[in-house]
């Protein structure tokens, strides 16, 4: 049993997909090809903004974003401790401060009335992250960030098609950004990432970032970065974009066999009424964590900790950020567990794992 079956998907796509490479390598434009432009396109449209910028990765994404509004020394970023490690690298990569609120309890994400408590007079972005495919309360950090003249910027990195209230994961604030890395819910054949604004100003900025500052060829304006998405996995994206509504009804139709089927001792993911998550994890809580997941491993079922460490018990930022305690993110950690999810999960594998869960935790 694969935890995350990529191989399965290429098998179900593979006359597409290897016409879409082939047109790719016949063409031999790698860099900067049609396909980018088209994808953008694409997705801008089912995001519902007016502007998508390729990069070569989620980080890339991030980062970009961060640089082109000047995010650097004496300034205050207030994201989530309970993120994978880019979230708060790429803050710290530019000399600002990452500033960690504790998340809620039910969702794992930030928590907007301890943000707005964290707030000082060098804040200038929220950084939320919509964690495991659910996005976080976008509608509260918005008005926050709106009523304190800052920027709101999702991380949209695990949550690429999810739905808060009715509209989609990074569409919901001033930007977002969301990653194509091979695990996510849309994922290419290697690195990549994309923004989404409808600030048309904002996205001429990260266009010309993404080329290492230049507007036109070899004159620089400022400092950028090489981060663009290559064509090959533009192309990869477009294939797997047309397939993209199926997974995700997938995905949700899985976690609603997990949820309904877990056994007691087990606490499932909790999805807030007005979010459609894309359940790029499902991400169980169980006391023992490490030896469910010994005994899951020795019953053939592959499972993994998102995450094991908060982000500000990272050696990296030691020195960096505040020494808190932040206690629901990391009793959260100590507790999570993801089961294996992706839209090719048979009803059978899916028994299989409840199985073998329900005769784990009931010896705890
Ligand atoms: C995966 C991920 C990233 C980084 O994306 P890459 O494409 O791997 O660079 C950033 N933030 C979150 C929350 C992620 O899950």
């Amino acid at each position: 049993m694969r935890f995350i079956d990529l191989q399965t998907q290429y098998e179900n796509y593979k006359g597409e997909m290897d016409r879409a490479i082939a047109e790719v390598l016949a063409s031999s434009q790698f860099i900067n090809g049609p396909q980018v432009g088209q994808l953008e396109t694409t997705l801008a449209r089912y995001v519902g903004v007016r502007e998508a910028v390729g990069f070569s990765s989620g980080t890339n994404s991030l980062l970009a974003v961060l640089m082109a509004w000047s995010v650097g020394p004496g300034d205050e970023v207030i994201t989530t401790p309970f993120s994978f490690f880019a979230t708060a690298e790429v803050i710290a990569l530019l000399g600002a401060k990452p500033v960690f609120c504790d998340v809620d309890e039910n969702t794992l994400n930030l928590d907007p009335q301890l943000v707005e408590a964290a707030i000082t007079g060098k804040t200038r972005v929220i950084m939320p992250v919509s964690i495991f495919g659910q996005c976080a309360n976008l509608t509260a950090l918005n008005s926050i960030a709106k009523k304190h003249g800052l920027l709101c910027f999702e991380d949209g990195c695990q949550s690429f098609g999810a739905t808060h209230h009715g509209r989609r994961s990074c569409g919901l604030s001033h930007a977002g950004a969301t990653s194509f890395f091979p695990a996510k819910p849309l994922g290419c054949y290697g690195d990549g990432g994309m923004v989404f604004t409808d600030d048309q100003d904002l996205a001429q900025l990260l266009r010309s970032i993404r080329e290492h500052g230049q507007k036109v060829r070899y004159r620089h304006a400022r400092l950028g970065m090489n981060g663009r998405l290559d064509t090959l996995q533009a192309a990869v994206l477009l294939v797997k974009f047309a397939h993209f509504e199926n997974e995700i009804a997938s995905r949700q139709q899985i976690a609603r066999y997990y949820q309904d089927n877990l056994p007691a001792g087990v606490r499932g993911p909790v999805i807030l009424p007005e979010n459609g998550s894309v359940f790029s994890q499902f991400t169980i809580r169980v006391a023992e964590r490490d030896r469910v997941q010994t005994a899951l491993q020795q019953a053939g079922i592959p499972t993994a900790i998102h995450y094991p460490i908060p982000l500000h018990r990272q050696p990296a930022l030691e020195g960096l950020v505040d020494d808190q305690s932040l206690p629901v993110a990391s009793r959260a950690a100590e507790e999570v567990l993801s089961l294996p999810m992706h839209p090719f999960l048979t009803r059978e594998q899916q028994d299989q794992i409840l199985d073998a869960l329900a005769k784990v935790v009931v010896r705890a």
